[in-house]
């Protein structure tokens, strides 16, 4: 079973795929995870993605296209999979298509998110997120607080801000290339 959970930044695309997962022992691919995770750890991949995300930027299809074959395979075994943040162009959907029939496979269903703009920024202006690698929670600030300010009620970790949603500029970009490259 292949998944696909599309929309813009902030509407909800992680949440979701989480609850999903949970609930049906599905893994889920967040291209954005995968990203932090290796700028948190400093691997090569990820000093070249920060160089595109800390700006607000996609990351070049080569590069992410690659890291999701890659990912895929290795999940190959997995009864479901959730991509979430993935494809976010015309030429990654088309790769996916290709990969997939490759292994006579195919994406089974797409579920488009859709959030009003407003909306949108002050939910990413208000996230904040686990700092714990492991853990990944998401709050809002407003809509979904912790319980304890800036500590995670899962595993007791600091909360911090996503470093492209602190920056007001880099949050517009974002939006500016949803509708530009992930829209169509
Ligand atoms: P997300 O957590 O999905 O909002 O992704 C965070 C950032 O990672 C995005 O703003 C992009 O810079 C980068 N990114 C994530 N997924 C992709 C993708 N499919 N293609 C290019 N860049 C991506």
């Amino acid at each position: 079973m292949l998944i696909i959970l599309l929309g813009a930044q902030g509407t909800g695309k992680g949440t979701v795929a989480g609850i999903l997962s949970k609930q049906n022992n599905w893994v889920q691919l967040s291209t954005g995870d995968i990203f932090r995770e290796n700028i948190a750890k400093g691997t090569e991949l990820g000093v070249e993605a920060d160089k595109y995300i800390s700006k607000g930027c996609l990351v070049p299809d080569e590069i992410t296209v690659s890291m999701v074959e890659k990912r895929l395979e290795e999940l190959k075994n997995e009864k479901g999979i959730i991509l979430d943040g993935f494809p976010r162009t015309l030429s990654q959907a088309e790769k996916l298509d290709e990969i997939l029939a490759n292994k006579g496979e195919k994406v089974d269903w797409v579920i488009n998110l859709e959030t009003p703009r407003e909306e949108i920024i002050t939910r990413m202006l208000n996230r904040r997120v686990c700092s714990n690698q492991a853990c990944k929670a998401t709050y809002n600030l407003v809509l979904h607080p912790s319980k304890v300010e800036g500590i995670c009620d899962i595993c007791g970790s600091e909360l911090i801000r996503r470093a492209d949603d602190s920056d007001s500029s880099a949050i517009e970009k974002r939006l500016e290339i949803y509708d530009k490259e992930t829209k169509p």
